[in-house]
């Protein structure tokens, strides 16, 4: 199990102080690079499962679920519909917000005595100091909304945006995020995707009397792979228990992410279901490495993006087969 327990998010150091995120991706990356024959977003092989098709025909979907309100009553109007689930940084947006913020310090950078605090599954708490030091350096609301406000969205993410803002019946759309709150709502209002999401889930952050900006931990969990403040998997296990409790059952559960923490939940997903990892970040890896150690115990079909737009003609196709 414990090689199986990374961080949750890119550490925000290594030896050296170069911090690990990047060159743990880059390295990540190369690897995948290397073995990987389906450049264009097929699926990911290293599997003794069968693999279910390309983007361009997406697996076969289950018969129709049967919508009922909280009565019971049958609704026949309403189309069956699908989860679709997506991380914050580095997924929706193509930094992570963490270190942007950090372009809101006057030196541009942290000092070596903050980064050095930094401890594996202990994030959170080490995001906090870092935004106290930044309150201590006179950083106020507006430095933290105009940085987010202003990172660049991942590539072909508008345009998935603008197709969803079309497909609002066939999809209910929620995010699952180890950011905070306050900088996701900034990044989404100003991206005009804001309304898009019927829930996001997210550190709880605010700034209190003296302007500084706060950040608490999401919940407590038990589960060993995640970090102290955020297990993704029991955030969509509690949703799905939630919505089936109010009438709600999903067609299929869609999800797109980068990180080691998008993994987690990914893995209690079906073979109807599709995860969308960002090709060669941690999310990928991991999946790659379980279908490797674990043969058949990863269900979902695994569609790598690049680009956001093979996110968007695998949902397009998704929704042709059924309509
Ligand atoms: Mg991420
Ligand atoms: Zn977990």
């Amino acid at each position: 199990m414990a090689s199986e327990v990374l961080p949750p998010r890119p550490g925000p150091l290594s030896s050296g102080g170069v911090r690990a995120g990047d060159p743990v991706r880059a390295q990540a990356a190369s690897r995948l690079a290397a073995f990987d024959p389906h450049p264009l977003g097929a699926m990911a092989q290293a599997s003794s499962t069968p693999l279910p098709p390309p983007p361009s025909s997406t697996p076969p979907l289950k018969p129709a679920s049967d919508p009922r309100t909280h009565d019971g009553n049958t609704v026949a109007t309403q189309p069956p519909k699908h989860l679709l689930i997506f991380d914050f940084d580095e997924t929706i947006i193509n930094e992570n917000s963490d270190d942007s913020v950090l372009r809101a310090l006057p030196g541009k950078q942290l000092p070596e005595s903050i980064r050095q605090t930094y401890r594996e599954g202990f994030y959170n708490e080490y995001m906090q100091r870092v935004l106290k030091y930044m309150g201590d350096q006179g950083v106020k609301m507006a430095d933290f909304k105009a940085v987010y406000e202003n990172i660049p969205l991942s590539p072909g993410m508008r345009d998935l945006f603008q197709f969803l803002s079309k497909q609002q019946d066939h999809f209910e759309i929620i995010l699952m995020s180890d950011a905070n709150m306050f900088g996701i709502e900034c990044a989404l209002k100003a991206a005009g995707a804001y309304s898009l999401f019927r829930k996001i889930f997210s550190n709880p952050s605010s700034f209190d009397k003296r302007g500084y900006f706060t950040l608490g931990p999401y919940h407590s969990h038990n589960c060993p792979r995640c970090p102290s403040n955020m297990c993704k998997r029991k955030i969509l296990t509690e949703y799905l228990a939630e919505r089936a409790q109010e009438g709600t059952r999903f067609e299929r559960v869609f999800y797109v992410g980068d990180g080691a923490n998008d993994f987690c939940p990914s893995v209690a997903m079906k073979s109807t279901d599709v995860a969308f990892p960002r090709r060669g970040y941690p999310m990928h890896r991991l999946i790659l490495e379980m279908e490797k150690s674990q043969p058949g115990k990863y269900q979902a079909a695994v569609v790598p993006w690049d680009s956001a737009l093979e996110v968007c003609s695998c949902l397009q196709e998704a929704l042709k087969k059924k309509y």
